[in-house]
């Protein structure tokens, strides 16, 4: 980028109402067959424009075409059963009825790369599509194939990485893989976890990502926050790792976190999405809100590393709410870009 402080999103944002019911997670389609994807197509266009009218630069699809970021590319591979569902614990944290893994996972055919496709030819702006990462996908199914999850890890990291591949061919400029529980599984993370990351994201040519929150501002996420304490210090698990692994964006959550800020100077070196916008309340962040955080998040990280971005992914928020946010993070960047470039 050569733009100073580049803003992106995290990932998701609101859908219309006459797509899938709003403010709701993993909500169902109201539109069926051809409807649903010309449908789709309609959303991704206007989740641009929301996007670009706010002053977004680095934009995306809002993933307006998926109904939640894990399970809708589970869905599309061989090998999961999406009939027998069973009850687990997700992330630790909260039960949910999950497909399976009853043979050797397959990619047949590409996932997500018609719809970047169309979204490549919407706009000329840098784009950005996120994808699960390889721990997070683990997380969200039970295993009766494989019976280890370092191994499933490993065969889902094979398929992102063919999956990354083709959406790079596709145009996409930044690829994100989205890693919540990286936040949890801190000896996994360490074991094997970077590796298998490392893995979906070998012999790409774009730039990479990997998005580490403490999730949607959901119930069963905001009542595992009031557990952490005053100061969350997750990140200091992972970051020296990460630090040293190929992938070259750290996204990551600032606003009203509880991280403390001088966790950024352990990934020093790495690019560093900077959530300056809580997903997890409805009340809009002021530019100045926004300003704030980056001047923090500057003294562990060059200005020209530093990519303004959301917390999380804004789903579950109501379209007049993202929007404001958008808006407060594109305002609250240009506050700091003025200040840096003295104009
Ligand atoms: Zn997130």
């Amino acid at each position: 980028m050569k733009k100073l402080l580049p803003t992106s999103t995290a990932g998701s944002l609101p859908k219309p109402v006459w797509l899938a019911e709003p403010e709701k997670l993993w909500s169902p389609w109201k539109l069926q067959d051809e409807q649903l994807v010309l449908g789709k197509q309609d959303a991704l266009r206007l989740s641009l424009l929301d996007q670009t009218q706010a002053g977004i630069d680095i934009v995306s699809d809002g993933e307006q075409t998926r109904q939640h970021f894990v399970t809708t590319f589970i869905e599309h591979l061989h090998g999961v059963d999406f009939e027998n569902r069973k009850t687990v614990k997700i992330r630790n944290r909260y039960d949910a009825s999950v497909p399976g893994v009853v043979s050797a996972v397959e990619r047949k055919k590409p996932v997500f790369v018609e719809d970047a496709k169309f979204l490549r030819s919407q706009t000329d702006q840098p784009i950005k599509w996120a994808l699960p990462g390889p721990m997070t996908m683990i997380d969200t199914l039970y295993d009766d194939h494989y019976k280890s999850r370092e191994k499933l890890a490993w065969e889902f990291a094979k398929i992102l990485n063919e999956e990354a591949k083709e959406l790079e061919a596709a145009g996409v400029d930044i690829i994100q893989f989205d890693e919540p529980a990286f936040n949890v599984f801190f000896d996994e993370v360490n074991d094997w976890g970077i590796a298998a990351l490392e893995r979906a994201a070998e012999g790409l040519k774009c730039e990479t990502a990997v998005h580490i929150c403490y999730g949607y501002g959901i119930k069963a996420n905001t009542d595992w926050k009031k557990t952490l304490g005053n100061e969350w210090r997750q990140y200091e698990e992972v970051f020296p790792k990460l630090q040293k692994s190929s992938i070259d964006i750290v996204s990551l959550e600032c606003m009203n976190s509880h991280v403390p800020m001088e966790l950024i100077e352990l990934i020093r070196g790495k690019k560093v999405m900077v959530g300056a916008i809580d997903v997890a309340t409805n009340t809009v962040e002021t530019p100045e809100q926004v300003a704030d955080v980056l001047r923090k998040a500057l003294q562990f990280v060059d200005a020209d590393k530093l990519y303004p971005c959301t917390n999380c992914g804004m789903a579950p928020l109501s379209k007049e709410v993202a929007n404001g946010k958008l808006r407060a993070l594109a305002a609250g960047a240009e506050i700091v870009r003025k200040e840096i470039l003295g104009t």
